[in-house]
């Protein structure tokens, strides 16, 4: 399955990078532009499954980006994300009026806005994004948050659950802990790079039994990947 794209539209140089990178990690073929004006020719160079749109932009505001994506027929579809910063509240909700499928307040959490993408691109195309993942014996079902390895229920906690599927989305990529900590976690929660190790440990100890292989890869020094032999695609 190609990846799916997303365009990002945000003048804060450091917030462009913060998105390209953890939507990266998610699999998700990512470009960005930080001038509304260019937005247009961007979208008509190739179609993005899905804009994340900031609110006050150099050029055309976000908000007239989002109005003439919609009066056009060929781009009318496109789910859009708005960034917003906090207090703009009846800017919030003009965005909505013109057409954004929902909207994100700055500052976010990467895990919450993650969530907002997958959610949107699911709500807007079933298909573009894999609900089910499958590795060898192991399978995710993500829309019902369940897995299972050899028809046994897993019973993950929803960070076990999210740390996996993380992993799984990417098979063979490896992750520092770092990443995993902001991917996974976010960066609001009360965690050092010693959780990772701990919720990795329980989760191979559910995963695994008897002579089952270990799908999760210890790479020295690094962090952990999901074995790509394993027999991963999704
Ligand atoms: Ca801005």
């Amino acid at each position: 399955m190609m990846a799916p794209s997303v365009l990002v539209v945000e003048d804060e140089e450091p917030l462009r990078i913060l998105l390209r990178y953890n939507l990266e990690a998610e699999g998700f073929d990512v470009r960005t532009v930080a001038d509304g004006d260019e937005v247009e020719t961007m979208v008509d160079e190739r179609r993005p499954e899905l804009i994340l749109l900031d609110w006050m932009l150099p050029g055309l505001s976000g908000l007239e980006v989002c109005r003439r994506i919609r009066s056009k027929k060929d781009t009318r579809d496109i789910p859009i994300i708005m960034l917003t910063a906090r207090g703009e509240e009846t800017e919030r909700v003009r965005g909505l009026a013109t057409g954004a499928d929902d909207y994100v307040v700055k500052p976010f959490s990467v895990p919450e806005l993650i969530a907002r993408v997958h959610s949107v691109l699911r709500r807007a195309n079933p298909d573009v994004l894999a609900q089910t993942l499958e590795a060898g014996d192991i399978v995710l079902d993500c829309l019902r948050q369940r897995a299972t390895r050899k028809d046994r229920d897993l019973n993950l906690s929803p960070t076990e659950f999210r740390l996996l599927e993380h992993l799984m989305r990417s098979p063979g990529r490896v992750f520092t802990r770092d990443q995993l900590l902001d991917t996974v976690w976010g960066q609001d929660s009360f965690v050092d790079d010693r959780t990772v190790d701990v919720h990795v440990g329980r989760l191979r100890k559910i995963l695994n039994r008897g002579r089952d292989r270990d799908p999760i890869r210890t790479v020295r020094g690094t962090g952990y990947s999901f074995d790509e032999r394993f027999g991963a695609k999704c």
